[in-house]
């Protein structure tokens, strides 16, 4: 187990937008392993590679279901509308109201670089938006007041 350190606010690794995973190896397993670790020690439901400096398009989350680990995401369809309290590990204390798809199918490979499709209401809908646009230097503050 490893605590990995959480990038906080101005670093500008969170505004960078993320490559592919293209291997699938004991690096990753590595990575996304400590990824969970950090998360559940914040407290979070969700953490993505560039939150912890790695520039890579990979996120976990656990919603209390167990981890799920996402590589290469991609968000296929979106249906509805929700509007909550969204936080961030990287923002501490900062809370707002964000607008976010009731509803969201994606794809993503696990760690082993195999395709599944996942879909994802409510609370998972909005982790699943908000840790993909991690991925493309998207702040989840940037969506405060979008789509109402
Ligand atoms: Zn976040």
């Amino acid at each position: 187990m490893a605590i990995r350190n959480i990038l906080k606010e101005e670093d500008p690794t969170l505004r960078k937008v993320c490559r592919p995973v293209t291997e699938f190896n004991e690096r990753l397993w590595q990575l996304l392993d400590d990824m969970a670790d950090t998360m559940h020690e914040a407290g979070g439901v969700g953490l993505a590679g560039p939150q912890v400096g790695i520039l890579r398009r990979v996120f976990v989350m656990d919603l209390g279901d167990g981890v799920i680990e996402a590589v290469n995401p991609e968000i296929l369809s979106t249906h509805g509308k929700q509007t909550g309290q969204e936080g961030c590990l990287s923002f501490p204390n900062q809370w707002d109201d964000v607008t976010r798809p009731k509803r969201v199918k994606f794809k993503a490979q696990d760690r082993f670089g195999k395709w599944f499709i996942m879909t994802g209401e409510d609370l998972m809908a909005r982790c699943i938006c908000h840790e993909t646009d991690h991925l493309d230097g998207v702040v989840f503050l940037d969506r405060v007041g979008e789509g109402k």
